[in-house]
C-alpha cells in the first residue's frame, strides 16, 4: 500500500468562503486521491468490468499466420499484367485450420476461406465477387478463374502474421477496465487469467431523521429513502463492492459510530443528507474529529451542499477512507455523485480517467442562466433534423427524481456560461453511457 500523501490538497480549499467552481472542485479531489494498489488473479470469464492491474503482453504474434482476409482464390501477385486479364486454374480449397501441404505451381490458385492460412509463395486473395469462375469440361479440376484487369493489386486481400499486435508488446495497459471486446482479445492471445485491482469498497448510508427504508411503514411526514438505492445502483454500475450501513438519524453519536464503523471496513465513505446549513453544524463537529474533511461552497445547482476529505485511520500508514458527502435532495445527490464522485471512485479504484461522455446538441429550448455557477438540468438527447438535439424532461426541482429517471443525459451550463438561446449548441453529459 502506499503512504498517504502528506499533502492532501484538500486543506488550501477549507480557508476561506469562497465558493468554489466545478471544475475547481473536480480538480483537487483529482488532485487528493491516491489510488489503490491491490493485485489478485482472477479467471478471464469473471473479469468483465474489473480494473486490470498489470499490462497484458502478448505472449504471440496476431494473427499467428499470414491469412485470408476473404473468401476467394489465393495466388502469386506477379502472375497480374497490366491492362491485362488473368486467368487461374484452381489447383484444391484451403479451409481456415487446415494448412496446405501439396504445391502451387505457375498459372494455379487455391480456393481459400477467410482465415485459411495463406500457402507458401501465394500473396494475394481476389475475392469471390470479384472474379468470375468458369465451369470447363472434366469436372472441378477443369475450372478457370477469370480476374479482370484492375480489379486487384498484389498483396490484396492478405493478412499479415503480426499486423494485429507483435508478441511481447502491451494488448492492454493496466488502468483498463475490462470491455468485452477487451475479454475477447485477451481470450485470443490465449490467457486464461489476469490481474485486477481488487474491487473498491465503499461504505454507504443515507441520513435523516425523515428517511424509512423499504418494508417499513410510512408514518406522518416521512419518506422512503431513494438516495441509498439509486447510489448504490450507480455504484454497482461502476463494479464496487457495497457496503450497505442502511440509515443514520440526525444525532452525532449515531452519525459517529457509523462512521467508525465504515472507516474500519471500506476504503471509501459515500452518504447523504445532513450536509445542507440544517444540519451541517453537527455533521461538521462529528467529522472535525475524524479527518480533514472540507465543506464547499460549489457554485452549482443544484446540488451546493457538499463534502469530501479524507477520515485519517488509526493505524500509522494506512491510506486514508475518503468521505463524499453529497446533498440529500435525490437529483443533487445523483448530480453530486456524477460530478464528483464517479470519476474519483475510478481512479482510486485504479482505473485510467474516464470521464463521462460529453455531446452537443441543440437545445430545443432557452435557458435563463447567470455567469457564475454550473447548471445541471435533466434532459433528453436524441437525433433531430441537423444533428443531436436536447429537450428537457419537464420540472426540474432538485427533489424531482422522476426528471432524472426520465433523462437520459444532463444538460450541463458551463461556470462561466450566460443564458442560452433556443436552437444553440449546449454540452450534454451521457451518465447512462457504459461504466
Ligand atoms: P438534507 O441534505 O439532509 O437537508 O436533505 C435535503 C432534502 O432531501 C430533504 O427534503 C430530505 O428529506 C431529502 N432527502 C435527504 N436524504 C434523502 C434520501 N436518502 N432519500 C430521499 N430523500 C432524501
Ligand atoms: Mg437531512
Amino acid at each position: 500500500m502506499p503512504a498517504p500523501a502528506p499533502e492532501l490538497g484538500v486543506s488550501p480549499l477549507m480557508a476561506g468562503d469562497r465558493n468554489l467552481s466545478v471544475e475547481e472542485a473536480r480538480a483537487a479531489i483529482a488532485a487528493a486521491l491516491q489510488p489503490l494498489h491491490a493485485p489478485e488473479t482472477v479467471p478471464l470469464v469473471q473479469a468483465l468490468g474489473r480494473v486490470l492491474a498489470a499490462d497484458v503482453l502478448s505472449p504471440i504474434d496476431v494473427p499467428a499466420h499470414d491469412n485470408s482476409a476473404m473468401d476467394g482464390y489465393a495466388f502469386r501477385g506477379a502472375e497480374l499484367q497490366a491492362g491485362q486479364p488473368t486467368q487461374l486454374r484452381p489447383v484444391g480449397t484451403l479451409f481456415a485450420g487446415a494448412p496446405w501441404a501439396g504445391e502451387v505451381g505457375a498459372g494455379e490458385c487455391l480456393r481459400i476461406m477467410t482465415g485459411a492460412v495463406m500457402p507458401a509463395g501465394l500473396d494475394t486473395v481476389v475475392p469471390l465477387e470479384l472474379c468470375r469462375v468458369e465451369a470447363g469440361p472434366g469436372g472441378p479440376s477443369g475450372e478457370r478463374v477469370h480476374i479482370a484487369p484492375g480489379v486487384i493489386q498484389p498483396g490484396d486481400n492478405r493478412r499479415h502474421r503480426g499486423e494485429d499486435l507483435r508478441a511481447g508488446l502491451p494488448a492492454l495497459k493496466a488502468g483498463r477496465v475490462l470491455r468485452p471486446a477487451d475479454i475477447g482479445l485477451v481470450a485470443s492471445l490465449g490467457i486464461a487469467e489476469v490481474a485486477v485491482q481488487r474491487r473498491l469498497r465503499v461504505a454507504l448510508f443515507s441520513t435523516g431523521n425523515e428517511l424509512r427504508t423499504l418494508g417499513q411503514p410510512l408514518d406522518a411526514g416521512s419518506i422512503y429513502d431513494s438516495n441509498r438505492y439509486s447510489l448504490m445502483a450507480a455504484l454497482q454500475r461502476l463494479g464496487m463492492d457495497v457496503l450497505d450501513l442502511g440509515l443514520v438519524p440526525d444525532e452525532p453519536a449515531a452519525l459517529q459510530a457509523t462512521l467508525q464503523e465504515a472507516m474500519a471496513r471500506a476504503d471509501v465513505v459515500l452518504t447523504s443528507g445532513g450536509v445542507s446549513m440544517g444540519d451541517a453544524d453537527h455533521t461538521r463537529a462529528v467529522l472535525a474529529q475524524l479527518g480533514e474533511v472540507a465543506f464547499w461552497k460549489v457554485a452549482m445547482r443544484p446540488g451546493r451542499p457538499f463534502a469530501f476529505g479524507p477520515l485519517q485511520r488509526a493505524e500509522t500508514g494506512a491510506p486514508p477512507c475518503w468521505l463524499f458527502a453529497l446533498p440529500g435532495n435525490p437529483v443533487a445527490a445523483l448530480v453530486t455523485f456524477y460530478a464528483f464522485a464517479r470519476e474519483a471512485l475510478l481512479q482510486l479504484a485504479g482505473a485510467t480517467p474516464a470521464p463521462l461522455p460529453v455531446l452537443q446538441a441543440r437545445c430545443t429550448s432557452a435557458f435563463r442562466k447567470r455567469p457564475g455557477r454550473t447548471e445541471f438540468q435533466r434532459g433528453i438527447v436524441e437525433p433531430g433534423p441537423s444533428g443531436w438535439q436536447v429537450r428537457l424532461t419537464g420540472a426540474q426541482g432538485a427533489g424531482i427524481l422522476r426528471s432524472m429517471s426520465e433523462a437520459n443525459c444532463l444538460v450541463v451550463l458551463g461556470h462561466e456560461q450566460g443564458s442560452v438561446a433556443a436552437g444553440e449548441p449546449v454540452d450534454v453529459w451521457l451518465f447512462d453511457a457504459l461504466t
